[in-house]
């Protein structure tokens, strides 16, 4: 998988990326990030990448001419399958939508700022816009580093058996049991003695029932019905 980022602030992506789960899918050749600069194909000598907003009003807007013509030739080495522009007023990003994603081949992610991107941009050149969360980020930047995050971690191969993703929050409807390390006894509070019991089939139960508790007290709508297949 290609995840391609276009950003005007190609910095930004210098640390997160080069640590932990990412890096090693990276360095594994299963999923490769590429930072692009939106100024690089600006076309005035300024290397300009936003303008005032017709109509007045405060903040700049991101420009269609620079931001076309880096997708276009993107797009020469080959089609995306999705070319999402993240926006607190797209779809909520969750684990079902980060699954879809996790099996897609190439993807691309703009990065906007300041007011945002030209309508035209959103209606022309994007086929889906991507929200982490409901409030308003300053830029595109973070929200593209949890996308690829929770999007890169599922792809099989990623992730080795001490960390597989099947028992993540989520990722059966369900929220993860507590978990515990050494020592059993801390300042009096303890693990619960059933894990440390060496019984696996009881441990199992208990991690369910945990499960089941924790969803319903904080998920409820996680019980609801199944979607249903596709893109969600
Ligand atoms: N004026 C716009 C917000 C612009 S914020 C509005 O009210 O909708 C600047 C940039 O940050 C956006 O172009 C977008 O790329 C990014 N951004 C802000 N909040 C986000 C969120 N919740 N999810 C994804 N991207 C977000």
């Amino acid at each position: 998988m290609q995840i391609d980022i276009l950003t005007i602030f190609p910095e930004m992506f210098e640390g997160p990326f080069r640590h932990s789960i990412i890096k090693r899918a990276a360095d594994k050749g299963i999923a490769r990030i590429r930072i692009v600069n939106i100024r690089d194909f600006a076309t005035d000598r300024h290397r300009r990448v936003d303008d005032y907003p017709y109509g007045g009003g405060a903040g700049m807007v991101m420009m269609i001419e620079p931001i076309s013509r880096c997708i276009e030739h993107l797009k020469q080495e080959s089609e995306y399958d999705e070319i999402i522009y993240l926006s607190p007023d797209g779809d909520l990003l969750d684990q079902r939508m980060a699954n879809w994603y996790s099996t897609r081949e190439r993807i691309l992610l703009l990065c906007g700022h300041y007011k945002g991107i030209d309508e035209r941009i959103r209606e022309h050149i994007i086929t889906r816009e991507v929200s982490i969360g409901d409030y308003v980020l300053s830029g595109g930047e973070t929200a593209a580093m949890v996308f690829c995050d929770a999007v890169i971690r599922l792809v099989p191969g990623v992730l080795n058996d001490e960390t597989s993703a099947l028992s993540d929050s989520f990722q059966d409807n369900l929220l993860s049991p507590p978990v515990y390390t050494r020592p059993g006894d801390f300042r009096g509070m303890r693990v619960p003695d059933i894990l440390l019991s060496g019984n696996d089939r009881e441990i199992e139960e208990w991690r369910m029932q945990k499960a089941l508790e924790r969803t319903k007290a904080r998920r409820p709508l996680l019980f609801g019905p199944e979607p249903g297949e596709g893109n969600p």
